[in-house]
């Protein structure tokens, strides 16, 4: 018999009420190997309302307390990483080293809400105006929801639970149907780590799920992040419904390679950042931007390297890169290949018909290199998510910043240069939200969040940070003083400093 995949509301797991499901499969055999239950408006209403249940005495609980499950549940998932990162490549394909690279990302954000009694400090002024002071605090919202993609299913979460939970809020995660059981293996640590009953709630399913979320009158914020139409949707249906919304959605990240940069390194940076995780990452390259004949200098090498590229089932530990996560996204992917020949593009390495020996049934596709890209191709304006890796050229570092200037997403960038004066000049006007120099996938740490611009974040804070924390708060005012210091009669005027 299939195993089936349920739900984890109020500290258990449960079937829910909806009889539909949906297949999950090993990316690299094809093979179905669970159904995961994809849950109705009664099943997230019955999340809510255990979710609801359990807000007041864990919002009551003191910050310290829950730092303290919080760093049980990070022990857990420490003693747990190689575990997580199996069940990562078992139903995503990402390779077995990659999501232990994921896990320890997601145990970054899991430290940084153990500081959570020092991240909820409020402000005080003493004598605002005689005998009165003013102070502020920061109080959780309530029940809160996040949905994630596929890409990510430990450090996306994670990027939301961990500081929307020590904040004092309970929480849904609707994760994503393609790879639903890690949300499941983690539910299953926050209860050994002590976390009380209804407090971290996993509800499998799709749209009709979300919806449900995006409707529920007594869910106060929602996180999510995938592509840029969903995130676009989630924002404008959550906003209607009165809800505090971040979104963060899809990306085009470029890299400038200028003349002056190491080439080797580069072509290095370009390989990892492009085909890591088969270019399936909000963070991958996906356009090199080469500024004059640096471009003339590497494309040699670096179309022998992703020729070379190792591509494997992710549980062999000398993969460089495993399948790509669904027959469906294989297909689109292959759509865009074909679009960018037909555009055009000179395709220098072709990764469509790439198999593995044994392993028919698996979602193989090898690294794909375009060049002379231009920015009128459909492979260059839209999102791939795949191994596709295009270079543009231009003659000029400002037409470089122009042209990733204009493109419609700003998640990440890079630039590989070893000119102080350009590397700061980039810095300050390229128009994305998170930048590397001689870093190719600038994600930034726990304490500092996560976005990016344009099309890439839908809302005004970033995920995780103090920017997460500011989210899944809100701020009151509390303005005192003791009656020694009223004075008699009323006020008619507006209230000032005395
Ligand atoms: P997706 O948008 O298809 O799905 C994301 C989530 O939304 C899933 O939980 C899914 O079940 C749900 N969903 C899908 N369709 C929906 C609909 N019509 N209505 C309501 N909910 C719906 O994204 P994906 O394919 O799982 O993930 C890949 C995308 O995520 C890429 O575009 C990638 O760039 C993006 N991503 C962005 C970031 C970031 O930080 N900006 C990080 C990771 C991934």
């Amino acid at each position: 018999m299939t195993q089936r995949v349920e739900h984890f509301v109020n500290g258990q797991l449960t079937a829910g009420t909806s009889t539909r499901v949906q297949d999950v499969t090993n990316p690299a055999t094809g093979a179905i190997t669970a159904q995961v239950a994809l849950a109705n408006a009664v099943d997230v209403d019955t999340a809510v309302k255990a979710a609801r249940a359990a807000f007041p005495a864990w919002a009551a609980m003191p910050p310290i307390r829950r730092a303290r499950l919080m760093n049980a549940f990070l022990q857990l998932v420490r003693d747990n990483k190689e575990a997580l990162a199996a069940l990562i490549t078992a139903e995503h394909g990402k390779v077995f080293t990659d999501a232990c690279g994921e896990v320890e990302r997601g145990i970054d954000i899991i430290e940084f809400a153990c500081g959570i009694p020092q991240l909820l400090k409020g402000d005080f002024t003493e004598q605002v105006s005689t005998g009165i002071d003013n102070w502020t605090m920061r109080q959780p919202l309530g029940v809160v929801a996040g949905v994630t993609p596929f890409n990510f299913p430990v450090m996306v979460p994670m990027w939301m639970f961990p500081v929307a939970v020590a904040a004092g809020n309970t929480f849904i995660l609707k994760p994503s149907p393609t790879d639903p059981s890690a949300a499941l293996f983690y539910a299953d640590l926050m209860k050994q780590a002590g976390f009380p009953d209804g407090v971290f709630n996993v509800v499998n399913g799709d749209k009709e799920a979300v919806d449900a979320l995006l409707e529920h009158p007594q869910v106060e914020a929602i996180s999510f992040v995938g592509s840029t139409p969903i995130a676009n949707y989630i924002y404008e249906r959550g906003a209607h419904f009165g809800k505090r919304v971040q979104a963060l959605g899809g990306a085009k990240n470029h890299m400038v390679v200028m003349p002056d940069a190491d080439l080797d390194k580069t072509v290095d940076a370009l390989i990892g950042a492009a085909y890591g995780s088969a270019g399936e990452r909000c963070m991958a390259i996906s356009v090199a931007v080469m500024v004059g004949d640096a471009g003339d200098k590497i494309i040699g090498q670096l179309t022998e390297r992703c020729r070379q590229l190792h591509i494997t089932d992710g549980m062999d530990l000398s993969a460089e890169m495993g399948p790509i996560v669904t027959a469906q996204a294989k297909q689109r992917i292959e759509g865009y290949i074909q679009s960018g020949a037909d555009d055009g593009a000179s395709l220098l390495v072709d990764g469509r018909g790439f198999s593995v020996d044994g392993q028919a049934g698996g979602f193989w596709l090898g690294g794909t290199l375009f060049d002379h890209v231009t920015p009128d191709m459909k492979i260059y304006k839209e999102e791939i998510f795949g191994p596709v890796l295009a270079c543009v050229r231009v003659d000029t570092f400002a037409e470089a910043v122009d042209l990733i200037n204009r493109h419609e997403f700003g998640n990440g960038v890079s630039l590989f240069t070893r000119d102080g004066n350009v590397a700061r000049e980039f810095g300050r006007h390229i128009q994305v939200g998170m930048v590397g120099i001689n870093v190719p996938i600038p994600v930034p740490m726990a304490w500092q969040g996560f976005g990016g611009w344009k099309k890439s974040l839908f809302g005004d804070m970033h995920a995780y940070g103090e920017e997460g924390v500011r989210f899944y708060t809100k701020q009151k005012s509390i303005m005192q003083r003791w009656p020694e210091s009223i004075e008699k009669g009323a006020e008619f005027t507006m209230p000032v400093a005395k």
